[in-house]
């Protein structure tokens, strides 16, 4: 059995120990110390990194028979004396997001009887599960009524109680653990039964902030941050809006509306840009159509063009074939890769759907239509021996002569 300093006296950062054993298990090294300061993952808290002498403890977890088992880089000897060192950062911000869960988990349960049924400490944010929804006045209640509790400096307590008299603590959370219950105090707020590491002063939680929240299982599941993780989150928005700050010209409450205005407003501009390409495509048809040369019982359009992107070749090559007798095959000349268009006149006999296809079985890309228009993208190569692979595509998929 390992004594968990940390039971009673969390703020312990440095203590000395005697190594019980040292094992490899499964490619890793596991040290047994009698007494230990270290956290071991449990109860949605994670677990601490450190030192045991010199050696880097990466990981700490709960043994079967009540032992804490640290895995270290490299063995040391069973027998030996060693001094633990924990890294106060990485601890210190988990006592700030477990701490305020606590103080955040009483305020959902005391303003609103929304019971904690879940909670996990992650790398960057926590998450409590509630057992039923709130609006968005309600969450913001509790964060309030949360902050004011840890502004107001209160003390923590650690009490230690037999089952029975645990039953008459009024705890928020009852014991998983059978035996002596350790319980986590905060005056006159909140008592619930824990086994993890708390900062000694509600203050030291620094703030707490609801960061997001969305429906879970019946109930809701909320994200928040604690302490230096809502300074980091703050300075991060800050920057995140500052930059758009930067395009728009606003103050930061009107990003959203001013976003929105902008969207709606690129919306207007697309339609109006569709119906300006729409006329220019049936002016530009005629002359292509002046263009078009005698192959067979059809007139032929195979070019590539400058300056249209795949809504205005669709335009064009349908404008051109509005015209009898009229198949039109399009490029896009610019860059790789290329956007193409094809459209052929009902009495061409020509199937455009069917070209497309023959076109991209050598040029890649995809694409579709019907027999009347087809368009498709991401084809490479040359245009050159695209437009000449059409050319020879078209001429072969002409019906025979009567
Ligand atoms: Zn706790």
């Amino acid at each position: 059995m390992t004594e968990r300093i940390y039971y009673g006296d969390p703020a312990c950062l440095e203590f000395d120990a005697a190594v019980l054993d040292c094992t490899a298990d499964g490619g890793r090294t596991i040290v047994v110390l009698d007494r230990t300061a270290f956290y071991p993952t449990s109860g949605g808290q994670p677990h601490d990194i450190g030192w045991l002498g010199g050696v880097p403890v990466s990981n700490v977890i709960e043994l079967d028979d009540d032992r804490i088992g640290h895995v270290v880089d490299s063995p040391i000897p069973a027998g030996s004396a060693v001094r633990g060192r924990i890294d106060r950062a990485r601890r210190f911000d988990h006592m700030q997001q477990h701490t305020g869960q606590h103080i955040l988990s009483a305020a959902f349960d005391r303003l609103h009887g929304a019971r904690t049924v879940g909670f996990h400490l992650g790398a960057l944010v926590s998450t409590i599960d509630l057992d039923k929804v709130l609006g968005a006045e309600p969450l913001a209640d509790a964060e309030a009524e949360a902050n004011r509790v840890v502004w107001e400096d209160r003390p923590l307590r650690i009490l230690t109680a037999s089952g029975e008299e645990g039953a008459l603590l009024g705890l928020r959370k009852e014991a998983v653990r059978s035996g002596p219950l350790r319980v986590i105090e905060v005056e006159r707020f909140d008592r619930s039964a824990c086994g993890g590491t708390h900062v000694a002063r509600t203050g030291e939680v620094g703030v707490i902030v609801l960061r997001s929240w969305e429906k879970f299982r019946g109930g809701m599941r909320v994200e928040f941050v604690c302490g230096a993780r809502a300074l980091r989150e703050f300075r991060a928005l800050r920057d995140a809006v500052a930059g758009s700050l930067r395009f728009l010209s606003v103050p930061p409450q009107e990003l959203p509306s001013a976003i929105e205005g902008a969207q709606a407003e690129n919306k207007e501009l697309r339609r109006a840009i569709r119906g300006l390409t729409e006329r220019l495509a049936a002016h530009e048809a005629a002359a292509l159509v002046g263009r078009a040369r005698p192959a067979g019982p059809i007139r032929l359009v195979v070019e590539s063009l400058d300056d249209w992107d795949q809504t205005g070749l669709t335009a064009l090559a349908s404008a051109a074939a509005a015209q009898p007798g009229v198949v039109a095959a399009l490029l896009s000349a610019g860059p790789d890769p290329a956007v193409a268009a094809i459209a052929c006149a009902p009495d061409t006999g020509v199937n455009a759907a069917v070209v497309l296809r023959r076109l991209a079985e050598r040029f890649g890309g995809k694409g579709g239509g019907k027999p009347g228009l087809a368009q498709g993208g991401g084809l490479t190569g040359e245009r050159a021996a695209m437009l000449a692979a059409l050319e020879e595509i078209i001429a072969a998929s002409l019906p025979p002569a009567p």
